[in-house]
């Protein structure tokens, strides 16, 4: 034996854990899943140049475990050392690779015929298990160039991917046999030349299985390979002619699906590729899903775009001026001296506190102010009752105020401060005067003091309306006509304030907006002769796109403007693409293969393509408020947005 019987118990190990069939793995389980590093970490001496290759050997020699150790290793080169694996330097290899998969089709068939597919005994068993091996072997070496070129040229690649794709209901049984024979083909599909569709030689790709499996597969891994294998083989220049319109279908309904990059990707891919063989697109009007396709690839455009809302300040410079209430620290007044000289040391100091401070986060109050405030408010009556001490009434603020604290501030002079306290704010005039009667035009006298709530001045206004009916309001300005007592009564309650002041609301500014040119400092001597005020902020506001649009609107873009130039054949003929034009890395149009399309038409076909374009043209003309709220950063791009625009718009006025 070449390898150790150590490396052998690592293999089986590796296998034990994995799925005894392919059938119930996903079928979009990563290729890498079989890579186990070798023990010796050396995978040079695999790749010995000769016929008499160990890893060669063993995949022929038909016994289980030598192939499936041929397989580990080559799955593990070829997906490790990819770039040095070339399958045509080992003579014999590539034909190693296809034993057997060419053994799994014909005993699938050989099954199918004996309905037994999904029981696969135990020796199928471990023979779709190399298949699927051998199969991942081939599609990782593909991606190599050379490789790819050396398989689409060995004699039995096509026809077993061929095979692979006409194997009967193969998606469901092996999915995962069919994803490596789809990720196959599309590294061979540049190179794949079909003979054109009415020719006697047969096709050695079946496209028609292709689109079976578009339309019946569930699988959304399956759809991206089919959709991105059809799009590599149609754009052939030489292939083009097979397109159909109706495989676009399936392509079609998974655009919704904007979401999923990568399948939207390949089915936008997909269906520029059809639609750009113009024969295709001229059908592509007559279907019935074109409106709503139409619809949907501008609802992407739209939907895709990343706008920023831009803001541009218009109206006259402005400045404005902070309206600060003017805070009064609050004085002890008469009645609260009243109350407080005769009370008892420490009630008082407690009561005084309460009085004239307030607990406020964050704040804070140099303990000297506050003892002297203290010592001030209370020395002239100190034979009365002696003041406490400076430290005792320190000591009593944190009792008095749980949150507040005595405390030092480091620095250079530490600062000695109460935290969390605050002198209360003197109520302002507006709130002084806030239930002031102002009956008998200001005039009325009420006390001297105003009232303290809406109750108790509406008890007083009663007694201004005993008087005789009809009455007239006498309420400051007031100019409400003269009318009955019970009608006045329920007059005056407009006149009430409300007990507090409403807050104010949050969008009202707390500024005052006045014009830059006005110098003149706030408050002015005479209000009145202000120039009005321009508004605090006048700003146009647009949408525009904010960066380079995906490659997925630029695909969904193309789509419409070739279902476009077929609706509306004079703007493809005045702007027809050139031989130098951009064509965004998408290859060139034969132009023999339209015209000889075009050539088959006859009568009938002409009145088929008037109703297409009509068809076609109303598509549009029912996205024309969809189109214009479109915004891409690209100047060209908007330019064919704008075109679709005016031609709808130019039908519409006719
Ligand atoms: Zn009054
Ligand atoms: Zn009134």
């Amino acid at each position: 034996m070449s390898y150790s019987t150590e490396y052998r118990a690592h293999l089986s190990s590796a296998y034990r854990g994995a799925p005894p069939a392919a059938a119930t793995a996903p079928a979009a389980a990563p290729p890498r899943r079989h890579v186990v590093s070798p023990p010796d970490a050396s995978e040079q001496w695999y790749l010995e140049p000769t016929p008499s290759n160990r890893m060669v050997l063993a995949l022929r020699s038909g016994i289980d475990d030598e192939v499936s150790w041929a397989l580990l290793r080559l799955a593990n080169l070829s997906n490790e050392h990819g770039h040095r694996f070339n399958l045509a330097a080992i003579p014999g290899l590539t034909d190693a690779l296809f034993l057997w998969p060419q053994e799994f089709i014909a005993a699938y068939r050989e099954e199918q015929l004996r309905h037994a597919l999904f029981a696969p005994t135990t020796s199928s068993a471990s023979c779709q298990k190399h298949a699927v091996e051998s199969l991942l072997v081939l599609r990782n070496a593909s991606l190599l160039e050379t490789n790819a070129t050396h398989l689409f040229n060995h004699s039995r690649m096509i026809p077993t991917i061929a095979d692979i794709l006409s194997l009967p209901d193969i998606a469901d049984a092996y999915p995962e046999f069919l994803y490596y024979a789809l990720e196959l083909l599309q590294s061979l599909a540049p190179n794949v030349v079909l003979p054109a569709p009415d020719s006697a030689d047969t096709q050695p790709i079946p496209l028609s299985a292709l689109y079976d499996i578009a339309k019946t597969t569930t699988d959304r891994t399956m759809l991206i390979a089919v959709f991105s294998a059809l799009t590599l083989i149609l754009s052939h220049p030489s292939n083009v002619s097979h397109t159909q319109i109706s495989s676009i279908s399936p392509a079609i309904l998974v655009l919704p699906l904007s979401t999923d990059t990568p399948l939207l990707t390949a089915a936008l891919d997909y269906i520029f590729t059809v639609l750009m063989h113009p024969p295709a697109a001229k059908a592509f009007l007559l279907r019935l899903e074109m409106p709503s396709t139409v619809k949907m690839l501008v609802a992407l455009l739209k939907a895709e775009q990343p706008e920023e809302i831009k803001e541009i300040p218009i109206g006259p410079p402005i400045r404005t001026d902070q309206v600060e209430a003017k805070r009064e620290d609050y004085v002890l007044t008469e009645e609260d001296k009243q109350r407080l000289i005769p009370m008892a040391e420490p009630e008082r100091s407690f009561d005084w506190m309460g009085t004239v401070f307030e607990f406020s986060a964050g704040a804070e109050q140099t303990q000297v102010t506050f003892w002297t405030l203290y010592r001030d408010t209370f020395t002239p009556y100190a034979d009365q009752q002696p003041l406490l001490p400076a430290a005792e009434i320190i000591k009593n603020v944190t009792i008095a105020f749980p949150q507040s604290q005595a405390m030092v501030l480091p620095g250079d002079t530490p600062r000695f401060i109460i935290q969390n306290i605050r002198r209360r704010a003197r109520p302002s005039e507006a709130d002084r005067t806030r239930f002031k009667c102002r009956w008998e035009r200001e005039t009325c006298q009420a006390g001297g003091t105003p009232f303290s709530s809406p109750d108790e001045l509406y008890a007083h206004l009663l007694g201004h309306l005993d008087t005789a009916e009809p009455a007239a309001c006498a309420w400051g300005t007031c100019a409400h006509p003269a009318t009955s007592l019970a009608n006045l009564r329920g007059h005056i309650l407009t006149h009430l304030p409300p007990p507090v002041d409403p807050p104010k609301h949050p969008s009202q500014p707390s500024g005052i907006t006045l014009s830059a040119s006005q110098m003149t400092p706030e408050p002015l001597a005479n209000p009145i002769a202000r120039e009005p005020p321009p508004p605090p902020k006048t700003t146009l506001k647009y949408s525009v796109a904010r960066a380079h649009a995906p490659s997925t609107t630029l695909t969904a873009l193309l789509i419409l403007r070739l279902v476009f130039h077929a609706a509306f054949p004079r703007y493809a003929s005045a702007d027809a693409p050139g031989e130098d034009d951009e064509r965004f890395g998408f290859p060139e149009i034969p132009a023999s293969a339209g015209n000889a399309a075009a050539g088959e038409q006859d009568g009938g076909a002409d009145a088929a393509e008037d109703e297409g374009e009509r068809r076609g043209q109303r598509a549009f003309e029912s996205v024309r408020t969809l189109l214009t709220g479109v915004k891409l950063a690209d100047d060209a791009l908007m330019g064919w947005i704008a075109e679709m625009i005016s031609a709808v718009g130019g039908i519409g006025g006719e």
